[in-house]
């Protein structure tokens, strides 16, 4: 099978950037067993895309093209290819609603022209982007494939490894097995540089790390003639990474953060409790989402004012006087007040400032304390989180489940 990639953008002719998009994605194609034959950069003008579609058509079995998925008049990809192979654009509802949301979550407003991204070619299956607005998609046609994935590589890397990697995989006939690594606590680019040297010198198994939805995400991808073989070849890899990151490695399987937690309060016999307040409740829907949590989830309580810390928590007058609702001493007594409480073995107590803007006490958004006790151990973290609300929150919520992590594996899984 022979691909092409085809890249879309003047800045990338302007030499304002480079085609590291097609790079990557030669390679990849290359340990899937595709070979690429031949690499192209168009500006973006209609007509001469027009041309170096039907050029490439001419001479590869799948295009594969980045950039131009966007809202603005410039972005012309998807029009083009579309008028190229003769086909309409239509609805992609299940997108629009994607797009819809992900203003409202920003809280900005959706223009006209971002209801263009939810517009794919007629027949055509969708690529879900998970870290943007505009989705992919793959057209089969006439014994041709054209696949088309927006320009920013944030975007475009987890959607060539979630969907694309395993279609061409299946196409191949290449057996390829892969295990999806999660890492939490460090960025992606420090993970990158405490395991290049591992990356540079493998190139079957492959490692590849990317970030979605905001998780670090190693995939190690193994290409060899059966199942026992792949998995032979994965595990001396694995152990290589796990003795780099340590306890930052959480998941070998793709599970979420929430996954593992509740594998092992369950594993451990645990039962726990929820103290929340700047999280609402984001925490006890994270957990409740787990299949088998309720052999250990006792209850939550959203205590948002300082009235509920007081009567729910038995939190003090007088603590919430001197150091207000957001510090550590505020998060150490509402977790014990939630233990107390409940009598749960563990529980976990957030009180933070989500934003957009300061608290009433002038703490910077973004600030969260994080306290966790299991028995008589309670650790407390204070945190200053990026992002929106949202994510503040979102963040807040995979901060505290990693700390009881960490609390458990020290306590049980060392002995
Ligand atoms: P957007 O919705 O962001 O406009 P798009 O799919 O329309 O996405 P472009 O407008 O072509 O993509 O490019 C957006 C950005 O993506 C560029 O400014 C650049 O940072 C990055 N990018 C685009 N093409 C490539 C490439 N081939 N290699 C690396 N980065 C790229
Ligand atoms: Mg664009």
């Amino acid at each position: 099978m022979v691909a092409e990639i085809l890249a879309v953008g003047t800045e990338l002719l302007m030499g304002q950037i480079s085609n590291t998009d097609a790079q990557y994605i030669t390679k990849r194609l290359n340990d899937v067993g595709v070979n690429v034959y031949y690499h192209t950069v168009v500006g973006d003008n209609p007509q001469r895309l027009k041309d170096s579609i039907a050029l490439a058509l001419s001479r590869a079995d799948v295009l594969i093209t980045t950039g131009g998925l966007g809202p603005t008049k410039d972005d012309l990809t998807k029009e083009t290819i579309a008028q190229a192979l003769g086909l309409d654009l239509v609805l992609h509802e299940c997108s629009f609603n994607k797009i819809e949301k992900f203003f409202k979550r920003v809280n900005k407003k959706m223009m006209n022209n971002n209801v263009k991204q939810a517009y794919v070619p007629e027949g055509s299956t969708v690529i879900p982007n998970n870290n943007g607005t505009a989705p992919g998609c793959i057209i089969e046609k006439d014994g041709k494939t054209v696949i088309m994935l927006p320009g920013p590589p944030k975007e475009m890397i987890p959607m060539f490894e979630e969907s694309l990697f395993p279609f061409f995989s299946q196409k191949t006939g290449q057996i390829i097995e892969s295990k999806m690594l999660k890492v939490f606590g460090i960025g992606e680019s420090e993970m990158e540089t405490k395991i290049l040297d591992l990356i540079e010198a493998q190139s079957n198994p492959t490692i590849a790390p990317y970030v979605s939805h905001g998780e670090v995400v190693i995939r190690i991808t193994a290409r060899c003639e059966d199942c026992d073989v792949a998995n032979e070849m994965l595990n001396p890899v694995i152990e290589k990474i796990r003795d780099r990151l340590g306890s930052m490695l959480f998941a070998l399987n793709g599970e979420t953060m929430e996954e593992v937690v509740v594998g092992l309060l369950i594993e451990n016999d645990i039962d726990i409790s929820l103290a929340e307040s700047c999280t609402g409740g984001m925490l006890a829907s994270k957990l409740v989402n787990v299949p088998g949590v309720s052999k250990v989830f006792q209850q939550g309580f959203v205590t948002y004012s300082n009235q509920a810390k007081m009567e729910i928590l038995g939190v003090s007058q007088q603590t919430l006087d001197s150091f207000g609702a957001v510090s550590k001493e505020t998060a150490i007594e509402m977790v014990n007040g939630v233990v107390a409480r409940t009598k749960s073995r563990a529980g976990i107590a957030i009180t933070g400032v989500a934003g957009p803007d300061s608290d009433t006490d002038g703490r910077p958004k973004g600030i969260v304390f994080v306290a966790v006790r299991l028995d008589n151990e309670i650790e407390c973290i204070e945190f200053k989180l990026n992002g929106d609300r949202e994510r503040v929150r979102h963040m807040a919520c995979l901060n505290a489940l990693n700390l009881l992590r960490k609390i458990i594996i020290n306590r049980f899984e060392k002995q």
